[in-house]
């Protein structure tokens, strides 16, 4: 679990506030409202979030979920594409009863509703029901999402999915209760690297001390979700640490640090591939270098690619040159070659995508 949306809030230059656009309007909320509300009495639902779901993906559904079951959705799945295998710091969420392999998810719901996705791509071949889905809601907070949905929720601001869930949930008039507000505060300390970035508005801690108040537990979820790892994790962190090249002439001199790790690396410790999520936390501390990257082997010759910025690259342009997207100090993408190809893409990509202080 790695955060997104921004990088420390105490680092890197001054940069110019984020050109996005608004966020939802009112007639989009009373659009989504009315898509919930009007559902017919035995209504199915599908939940869907983005492929190799995070914290925030996989909070934001499952909290929703919950919501919708408070209001008496029986029929209700929840899934995501690819195998349904959940990181294990994460799969102890309440509302887990509610995920359905990809393969067992409803063709052809009444209602179909995104999480955390930017683009259909990241559906994978759950896409096809944007189109045998009744209706299509969206709930997002990239800002290069392409407001693929019916009706789109999105907003660039929203420092996770999760905060656009909960103003849906209460616009809905759900009460938000111990199970609801676990999911929500995972997915929303997930992406602000627990109300460390940029994105952690008042707004973020009035939210998060409205979860609380439910009376979940910070200190056990927070333990549970990022600070417990297996004894072969930390062995193979500190190989893979090891390994890290600093280039301070990258990214116009503000300097690139990156590392890879290889199947045979987790093969050797015995570890999950989730387990990597959280590497690049400890690679982005590098005081030397603005950018930050891990190049994580999948197969033989594709890589997922992890990039920061502390605030002098625009990271989410890299990825998008390279196929990927994101957040403008937190991004990705799937690269393909050997670690030095991939990374080659990267700094050719960085000179390019320096923002102007
Ligand atoms: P990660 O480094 O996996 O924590 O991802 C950081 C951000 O980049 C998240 O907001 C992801 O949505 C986005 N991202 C990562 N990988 C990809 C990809 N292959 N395609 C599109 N967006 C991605
Ligand atoms: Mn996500
Ligand atoms: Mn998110």
């Amino acid at each position: 679990m790695t955060g997104v949306a921004a990088g420390p809030a105490d680092t890197g230059p001054a940069v110019a506030p984020p050109a996005v656009g608004p966020g939802p309007g009112e007639a989009d909320w009373a659009a989504a409202v009315a898509a919930v509300r009007g559902l017919p009495a035995d209504a199915r639902v599908l939940l869907i979030c983005h492929v190799n779901p995070d914290g925030d993906a996989l909070g934001s559904m499952l909290g929703f979920g919950l919501g919708l079951r408070q209001l008496g959705v029986r029929r209700l799945q929840a899934t995501f594409p690819g195998p349904p295998e959940v990181p294990e710091p994460i799969s102890g969420l309440p509302g887990m009863d509610l995920l359905v392999p990809e393969v067992d998810a409803d063709p052809a719901p009444e209602l179909v509703v995104c999480f955390d996705a930017a683009s259909e791509s990241r559906l994978g071949g759950l896409v096809d029901r944007l189109e045998t889905a009744g209706a299509a809601l969206v709930l997002d907070h990239h800002a290069s999402n392409t407001r693929f949905g019916g009706i789109n929720l999105v907003d660039p601001r929203a420092a996770a999915t999760s905060v656009l869930a909960e103003e849906l949930l209460t616009r809905l008039g759900v009460t938000l209760d111990a199970a609801i507000a676990e999911c929500l505060y995972v997915a929303l300390t997930t992406d602000t690297g627990s109300f460390r970035f940029e994105a952690t508005t008042p707004a973020v801690h009035e939210l998060a001390a409205r979860l609380l108040a439910t009376g979940i537990r910070p200190g056990d979820i927070s333990r549970r979700v990022f600070d417990t790892r297996p004894f072969g994790a930390v062995r193979l962190f500190g190989e893979v640490l090891c390994r890290a090249r600093l280039e301070p002439a990258a990214a116009g001199g503000h300097g690139l640090v990156w590392t890879y790790a290889t199947l045979d690396d987790l093969t050797r410790h015995d570890q999950r591939p989730y387990v990597l999520e959280a590497l690049i936390d400890s690679v982005r501390c590098t005081a030397e270098a603005d950018v930050s990257c891990v190049v994580k082997q999948v197969r033989p010759a594709e890589w997922a690619v992890s990039m920061r910025s502390k605030g002098a690259v625009d990271v989410s342009r890299v990825a998008v040159a390279l196929g990927g997207g994101g957040h403008r100090l937190a991004a990705g993408f799937t690269g393909r070659g050997t670690v030095e190809d991939v990374v080659a893409g990267i700094r050719t990509e960085l000179d390019k995508a320096l923002i102007e202080a």
